[in-house]
């Protein structure tokens, strides 16, 4: 399966992921995680791209579609890829229908998503990376089960009232236009992404094994 998880910042796509991904056996293939850990690493584009993501603006589509398109030619996503914050520009849709497309392969699903913007503030400012293990906590959805793990959370730059509404301000503008890109081409399922985590999983799932 070549997968889009498609939502708002703070949607829960990074979340849904880890379990899609364990569950099928696919590469989770985020742009965000990519995007960051150039900026880590403090290459000349990774300081190019830390003006965009502190600004809560999007990196220009040329510069991502770089990024993807090395790390979808790679062995691991041969048999099938979970995209997580890409396409978000339907310039980065056509790019790569057409990439994808080259190789004979094509998107087989597209997953929305569906939360409010109101709930997506919470979300955000209690969010915590794990550098360990990967998982994604929250402060009091997720709490961390140790006080050592707690103590090495990440909390992102860019997870604060003031840039999450810029970023907003990118998805509605920017990404949402892919919503009806992706209908109109028969992929696109809508996932209801309010409640507990479970709940969200089993309904992803319900659309995957349902052949949605
Ligand atoms: P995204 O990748 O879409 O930006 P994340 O998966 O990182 O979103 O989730 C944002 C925050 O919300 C995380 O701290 C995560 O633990 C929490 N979260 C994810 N899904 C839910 C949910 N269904 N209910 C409550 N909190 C959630
Ligand atoms: P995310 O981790 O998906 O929330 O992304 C964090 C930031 O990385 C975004 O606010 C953008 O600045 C940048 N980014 C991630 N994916 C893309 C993309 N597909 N196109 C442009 N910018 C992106």
């Amino acid at each position: 399966m070549n997968i889009i998880l498609l939502g708002p910042p703070g949607a829960g796509k990074g979340t849904q992921a880890e379990a899609i991904t364990h569950r099928l056996g696919i590469p989770q293939v985020s742009t965000g995680d990519i995007i960051r850990a150039a900026i880590k690493k403090q290459t000349p584009r990774g300081l190019e791209f830390k003006t965009y993501t502190d600004a809560g603006a999007l990196v220009p589509d040329a510069l991502v579609h770089a990024l993807v398109e090395d790390r979808l030619t790679e062995p691991d996503c041969a048999s099938g890829f979970l995209l997580d914050g890409f396409p978000r520009t339907v310039v980065q849709a056509k790019w790569l229908d057409g990439m994808l497309e080259a190789r004979g392969r094509s998107i087989s699903h597209v997953l929305l998503i569906v939360v409010d913007d109101a709930v997506i503030l919470e979300r955000i400012v209690g969010r915590g990376l794990d550098p360990v293990t990967g998982h994604i906590y929250h402060t009091k959805f997720d709490p961390p089960p140790t006080p050592e793990i707690a103590a090495r959370l990440i909390h992102r730059r860019d997870d604060t009232a003031d840039v999450l509404s810029l970023r907003l301000r990118e998805y509605h503008n920017k990404t949402a236009p892919l919503i009806p890109y992706y209908e109109n081409a028969g992929l696109l399922r809508r996932v209801d992404g309010f409640g507990p985590v479970d709940d969200v999983k089993r309904r992803i799932a319900d659309v995957l094994e349902g052949g949605g």
